[in-house]
């Protein structure tokens, strides 16, 4: 089981959700930037992108030069800023200048995998999916929603047990509860309200209660 590193990498969905609402091309590009970093770095570098490129045109005819200079607080900012200007590239010539609303021509991006493609459809397009980032892979295992190495097998583990009404909010619940009460080092389970219902703390932390 992974229970994730302390980089937080979480995608600050519920941030780009309420900076970035109504654009799908601020959620897509903002979701690329916040691979491998943390919350307040995509933050700065979104903000700092958008203030000079605000479409998929703009962007597209940008020197990468500029662009990894704007996007440096989100890290890999030479790659990424190739990223996103091929990405940009492919919206224009492939798709009109609009982000798709389709899992399988999201998928066709470059650089876009399972999980960019999942935020987009929830955060952009209201539409039901399970974006899974670090919190959501080490919360549905430690409370025994899945036994999963990997982000892929969890989304396909809780697409088979979680009802699809709570799919939409599922990724936003469990992104709030990671940075606040199931961190992934030292998780407050003294105080969590679900812990009666948590695989790990029957399995781990109320053994060790007991014997103290
Ligand atoms: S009991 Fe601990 S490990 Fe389980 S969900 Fe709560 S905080 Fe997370």
């Amino acid at each position: 089981m992974v229970y994730g590193s302390t980089d937080r990498r979480a995608t600050a969905l519920a941030q780009l959700q309420a900076a970035e609402e109504g654009d799908p091309f601020r959620i897509l590009i903002g979701t690329i930037l916040s691979h491998r970093t943390r919350d307040e770095n995509t933050t700065r570098a979104t903000e700092n992108l958008f203030s000079k490129y605000k479409t998929p045109e703009e962007l597209a005819k940008a020197d990468p030069i500029a662009v990894s200079r704007l996007i440096r607080p989100a890290g890999f900012y030479r790659m990424k800023a190739k990223n996103i200007i091929r990405v940009s590239k492919q919206l224009v010539s492939e798709f009109g200048g609009e982000v798709p609303e389709s899992e399988e021509e999201l998928l066709t991006l470059h650089s876009v995998g399972r999980k960019t493609a999942n935020c987009v459809l929830v955060y952009a397009f209201n539409k039901p999916a399970i974006p899974v980032d670090t919190h959501v892979h080490r919360i549905s295992n430690r409370l025994g929603l899945v036994k999963t190495k990997t982000p892929e097998e969890t989304e396909a583990g809780l697409v088979k047990t979680v009802p699809r009404r709570y799919w939409l909010e599922l990724n936003d619940l469990f992104v709030r509860f990671g940075q606040t009460t199931c961190k992934p080092i030292g998780p407050k389970c003294s105080s969590c309200t679900i812990a009666p219902s948590c695989e790990y703390y029957k399995a781990v932390v109320a053994p060790r209660t007991k014997d103290s």
